[in-house]
């Protein structure tokens, strides 16, 4: 069932009795979606593959700038210029060819959500704009898909997984913040390593879903702050009165994110406002 270059790749895995052999094909048959090569998207997607994920998908819109450098580990200076997704593609597949990486280079809205997510097991969330994340957040309670959510900003960064029946993006935040005291990392800035070590942790917690191993962040919330290298755990629940994941919700298809939000999602023109 393993190749002798599998048994060799993945031997550090299959020595542990809680992966094994059975959690090293769980890992190969897994579908993971990226939604975004950037910040959290790069250090998630490295370990997924290297890992032995066996399909990631790539959702970005975005080209490689030279400003991405100092965080975006997937991409490199020869790559400016180019699709991230291209970028990213040619970076997983040097660490990893025994995975595919399909690419979609194109914006997520709410008339491709629904087809981008329903291919894939759990969705990795590292986009950095309300829109794009209450859209995602509502594609998956509707198709009933994990979603592992990341966001950073400056020095501070958090974790936690959204498992279908156990709350959403919506129970801890039902409205987004007025646009002037939601800045993003491209208005606000980020500490480089911080999407690396929240990107980290969503890769964490994917591997464990996959393999059905340890305590996933699914009613919990983990923050840290790297200044104070403080991290906090903070419980949180499903609401029954959730408009997507309640008891009689009031969204039950998507609905326009900009509208709701009040702002612009990123376009392919506006590519400064992408993934962290
Ligand atoms: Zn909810």
């Amino acid at each position: 069932m393993f190749t002798p270059d599998q048994v060799r790749r993945y031997s550090r895995h299959m020595l542990m009795p809680e992966v094994g052999a059975e959690g090293q094909l769980k890992l190969l048959d897994a579908k993971v979606l990226m939604i975004g090569a950037g910040g959290l998207g790069s250090p998630s997607a490295y370990y997924l593959a290297a890992a032995g994920v066996g399909t990631i998908g790539l959702v970005d819109h975005d080209v490689v700038d030279e400003s991405n450098l100092q965080r975006q580990i997937l991409h490199d200076v020869e790559r400016v210029g180019t699709p991230k997704v291209d970028s990213a593609r040619q970076t997983l597949e040097g660490l990893n060819p025994d995975m595919n990486v399909i690419t979609y280079d194109e914006v997520i809205n709410s008339e491709n959500a629904m087809r981008l997510i329903a291919d894939y097991g759990i969705v990795v969330n590292g986009c950095d704009n309300f829109p794009t994340r209450y859209l995602v957040n509502d594609a998956c309670v509707l198709l009933g898909k994990p979603m592992v959510d990341g966001s950073v900003l400056k020095f501070d960064g958090m974790v936690t997984v959204f498992m279908p029946g156990k709350g959403c993006y919506r129970c801890m935040y039902p409205a987004p913040p007025p646009p002037e005291l939601a800045p993003n990392c491209a208005e606000a800035g980020v500490l480089g390593v911080v999407p690396g070590v929240i990107g980290v942790l969503q890769a964490t917690e994917v591997v464990k879903l996959i393999i059905g191993i340890g305590d996933i962040l699914e009613s919990r919330l983990l923050t840290w702050d790297a200044l104070e290298m403080e991290f906090i755990t903070y419980k949180r629940a499903r609401k029954d009165d959730c408009p997507v994941c309640g008891d009689e919700p009031s969204i039950t298809e998507l609905i326009d994110y900009e509208q709701f939000c009040g702002m612009p999602a990123p376009s392919k023109e506006e590519a400064e406002v992408s993934a962290v």
